[in-house]
């Protein structure tokens, strides 16, 4: 059976490239029946918090990305990793090195000065550790091999090759016990059983010395797939510059879930021109091989569209609940979702048809349903006071005759009984239209107006109505 992983080092929050590489991962292990398991890499002690891993987990629960079991801790683990390193040494494929820092800086100096890029020179690799000298703690170093090539086999990057002599002798344990990360990762591949590894692609090169530890222990390379970074729309690494990086911030800006999902996963892999795509889909779909090589651009255009189509695609009771999820991590959120009585959700749900067609995220839709959580009277914005005017507070009058003897009130009859009012007075059903949605709403946009009157109800209707005929 497939087993993938998502193996986040916890420093910051849970990076929307982070998001789509836990993304691959899952939808790989589901596409084949296989499971994801999460790996925390906190072995950076100065850089890893337990709020960084909180918010990452909170994150993948949101986006939906489960994975198999508890989440392992790479720290927690470091005994088995000194257990491997002494393993390596044991059997010849790793040694100590006593080399002092100020032999180090010497050695990276003299790169420096020829122009190289820094690389150990191997000197404790053939030496007897009785030669140690007192007083120095050693590293261990992994005996790499010296001539030919070490091949990484990449699902999406291809046969990709390294010549032996551009990697050194690098540390798998330092002088103070505590495992690289190279070699931690190596170790917990292995004893997490990870059958597939897919990762940003800015760790193929340390895959060439991940497969040196794999070949030294005699222990199967995973397959490898490393997935071009997801840059901005300029072409660079994508960057607090173009926008949010944590993927909280999009479900404050009022993603759904899943659109987040969708349009991720586009970002480098394509089935066909299918742009919209459930979950469902996806995990039928989803391919490595359908990965491309190339850095995909992050659109956010895009993104909201995306998000757009799910929005309408979703029947109104379930867009409704997720609206209602998601109003604690919006702005002014919370103070919304302290008006919700059993009432008012019907009523929002009844709103949603209209509400719906023009909203592009849940932020934009909490907005425009914000006319139903008014309390009278309502403040108007400025355009709507502007379209308030004399002429228009009189139209209103008349409206609200007219509606007042409204029997079966619905979105149709309080149509007809408008229109009847525009047509006695000789205008046009806008100039009618605008003022009543200026009262009921306190804006000079928001869905359909005979909607609006239907979702208000009668009683609600009209008094909104007096109250700007004064
Ligand atoms: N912890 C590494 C990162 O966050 C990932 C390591 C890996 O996937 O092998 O970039």
């Amino acid at each position: 059976p497939i087993v993938t992983r998502f193996a986040p080092s916890p420093t910051g929050y849970l990076h929307i490239g982070g998001a789509r590489t836990a993304l691959f991962n899952w939808l790989y292990a589901q596409h084949t029946g296989g499971t994801m398991l999460l790996r925390i890499e906190d072995t950076d002690r100065e850089r890893s918090t337990d709020a960084a891993t909180a918010a990452i987990l909170d994150g993948l629960k949101w986006l939906g990305l489960t994975w198999e079991g508890e989440p392992i801790s790479q720290f927690a683990r470091a005994e088995r990793h000194r257990e491997v390193a002494e393993e390596l040494v044991a059997k010849g494929a790793a040694y100590r090195c006593y080399a002092t820092p100020a032999e180090l800086d010497e050695m990276r100096e003299k790169a420096k000065a020829e122009g190289r890029p820094p690389r150990y020179d191997g000197r404790w690799r053939d030496r007897d550790p009785s030669e140690a000298p007192a007083g120095v703690k050693p590293a261990i170093r992994i005996k790499a091999p010296r001539e030919g090539e070490t091949v990484v086999m990449d699902r999406v990057q291809g046969e990709v090759r390294f010549p032996n002599k551009d990697l050194d002798d690098f540390i798998i344990l330092r002088s103070d016990g505590n495992p690289t990360y190279m070699h931690a990762v190596v170790v917990d591949d292995h004893d997490m059983g990870v059958t597939h590894i897919i990762r940003g692609d800015d760790h193929l090169t340390n895959a060439a010395r991940q497969t040196v530890i794999y070949q030294a222990m005699n222990w199967e390379v995973p397959v490898m797939a490393h997935i071009p970074l997801i840059h901005g729309a300029d072409g660079a690494k994508l960057s607090k510059r173009h926008g949010a990086l944590g993927v909280e911030a999009y479900r404050e800006m009022g993603y759904l879930p899943e659109a987040l999902c969708n349009y991720l996963a586009r970002l480098g892999w394509s089935h066909g021109d299918d742009e919209i795509m459930t979950i469902e889909d996806m995990v039928r779909w989803f391919e490595i091989e359908d990965v491309n090589k190339g850095a995909a651009r992050f659109d956010f255009a895009k993104l909201e569209a995306v998000n757009g189509v799910h929005m309408r695609r979703m029947d109104d009771a379930a867009l409704t609940a997720a609206l209602i999820d998601t109003l604690p991590y919006l702005p002014n959120g919370e103070a919304t979702l302290t008006k919700l009585d059993d009432g008012k959700r019907e009523q929002l749900s009844a709103a949603m048809p209209g509400l719906k067609e023009r909203a592009k995220t849940l932020l934009e839709l909490a907005d425009s349903a914000g006319y139903l959580f008014a309390t009278r009277p309502l403040p108007l914005d400025e355009k709507a006071a502007q379209i308030l005017d004399a002429d228009a507070r009189k139209v209103l009058s008349d409206a609200h005759d007219a509606l007042l003897s409204v029997e079966d009130w619905s979105a149709a009859s309080a149509e007809a009984a408008v229109r009847e009012v525009a047509e006695k007075a000789g205008l046009k059903l806008g100039k009618v239209a605008q003022p009543l949605r200026a009262a009921l709403t306190g804006r000079s946009t928001s869905p359909g107006v005979f909607d609006v009157l239907a979702v208000l109800g009668k009683q609600e209707s009209l008094g909104r109505l007096s109250d700007q005929i004064g």
